[in-house]
């Protein structure tokens, strides 16, 4: 088989990639290994996110859970309540989503196929993909580029002996909505139950998507029984679960593109320290890999993220070795978000995805002030 672009991986960054490529006429092939795959995730998007992405009117056509409110749980102070304000969070069923945006895409003109990568060679000005199909017959790919777009453990990264990513590990699990539960997304802090990261329950149409972390494998049983309690005492039993964790990209820097193949999604490890959020910045990072490709100019790609992300992936980076493992001082950061300026700065941010060069340096200043009162506290 032959074509300009083979897409390795079909979740969001690779269903992406291979929409905007298809869409003005690149020759595009999507290879994914499981096309049955449900991603364990909260499955959470902000409206905004999906509308820069020339989503909004199509995800309408999708089942999802709208959510307008969220509260956070610091470790010791009363919980923080914030409407939404200039977008609402979506929530997703990702086998639905996955597909979905698979669809978008074939519909586009990308051929897709069920088979998973094996290994690559390198010719000339070409690359050979070889890919084993669910009925075991191997297929072989010659393409211009390939987009790495395959996840955490990314085959191609170690195909290219690239290092590996670095990761926190998550349990996460489905239960019944239970009936006296607001539509609301909860974000709990606290080292009893998550390890470098929060506890969460976000409410999908038919059930609710809760979940921990932490940055070691074998915390994780007792983390998630100690959550449960937590949250729902004695309503939901721990062991009526199977327990499977799944790996979450700890951001750093990485390399975007080597020898015509770019890296995206988790396979660059493009997850937001701090809020762990993955699915936009997936998607992004595909449609800037897509424009380079469109522009044949590789280098493209690693521009136009780092002139959007960049800054705010390294304070929030900052911020998260700065709190996450000390609940005092999580707490304090979290209480800043007591007051509406910071509030809405967080809201501009992260619910609707402004461009950030001004907010990011102001949300920087209340970070320094609130460090300026722990040292102070320290010298006292
Ligand atoms: C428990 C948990 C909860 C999360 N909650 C949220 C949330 O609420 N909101 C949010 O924004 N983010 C969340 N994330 C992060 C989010 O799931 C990821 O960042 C996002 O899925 C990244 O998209 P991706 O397309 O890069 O990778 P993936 O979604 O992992 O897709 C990679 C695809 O590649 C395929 N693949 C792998 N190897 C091969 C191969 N050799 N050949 C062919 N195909 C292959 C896989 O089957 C998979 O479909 C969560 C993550 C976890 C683990």
């Amino acid at each position: 088989m032959d074509c300009e672009v083979l897409v390795v991986g079909g979740g969001p960054a690779g269903a992406t990639a291979a929409r905007f490529l298809a869409q003005v006429g690149i020759d595009t092939i999507l290879i994914e290994k499981d096309l049955s795959f449900h991603k364990p995730c909260g499955g959470g998007v902000p409206s905004a996110g999906l509308k820069d992405l020339d989503l909004a009117d199509e995800v309408e056509k999708i089942p999802l859970s709208r959510v307008k409110k969220i509260k956070i749980y610091p470790p010791f102070s009363a919980p923080i309540e914030v409407e939404l304000k200039g977008g609402e969070i979506y929530i997703f069923n990702r086998f639905i989503f996955d597909s979905f945006l698979r669809e978008l895409a074939k519909k586009e003109g990308t051929q897709i196929l069920e088979a998973s990568l094996e290994s690559l060679k390198f010719e000339k000005s070409r690359i050979i993909s070889t890919a084993k199909k669910r009925e075991g017959e191997r297929i072989n790919i010659s393409s211009k580029y390939v987009i790495a777009s395959d996840g955490v453990n990314s085959k191609v990264s170690s195909l290219l002996g690239l290092p590996q990513i670095s990761y926190y590990w998550t349990v996460s699990l489905h239960i019944p909505k239970i009936s006296n539960n607001e539509n609301c997304c909860e974000f709990w802090f606290g080292s009893s139950h998550a390890s470098f990261f929060y506890s969460w329950v976000f409410p999908a149409l038919e059930y609710l998507s809760v979940g921990t972390g932490a940055e070691k494998v074998d915390k994780l049983t007792e983390l998630i029984k100690n959550f449960l309690k937590k949250r729902f005492g004695d309503k939901v039993n721990p062991a009526s679960f199977k327990l499977k964790a799944y790996k979450i990209p700890r951001w750093s820097r990485r390399i975007f593109f080597k020898d015509n193949v770019f890296f995206t999604g988790d396979a660059i490890a493009t997850v937001m320290p701090v809020s762990f959020e993955g699915i936009y910045y997936a998607m992004k990072s595909a449609q800037f890999a897509a424009q380079a490709i469109k522009e044949k100019n590789p280098t493209v790609y690693e521009k136009l993220w780092k002139e959007r992300f960049l800054n705010q992936f390294l304070i929030m980076k900052k911020f998260q070795d700065f709190m996450f493992g000390n609940d005092k001082r999580m707490d304090q950061w979290l209480n800043i978000h007591r007051d509406p300026a910071i509030q809405e700065l967080a809201m501009a941010l992260w619910l609707r995805k402004e461009k950030g060069g001004k907010l990011v340096r102001l949300y920087l200043k209340a970070f320094s002030n609130l460090i300026s009162k722990i040292v102070n506290l320290a010298l006292k």
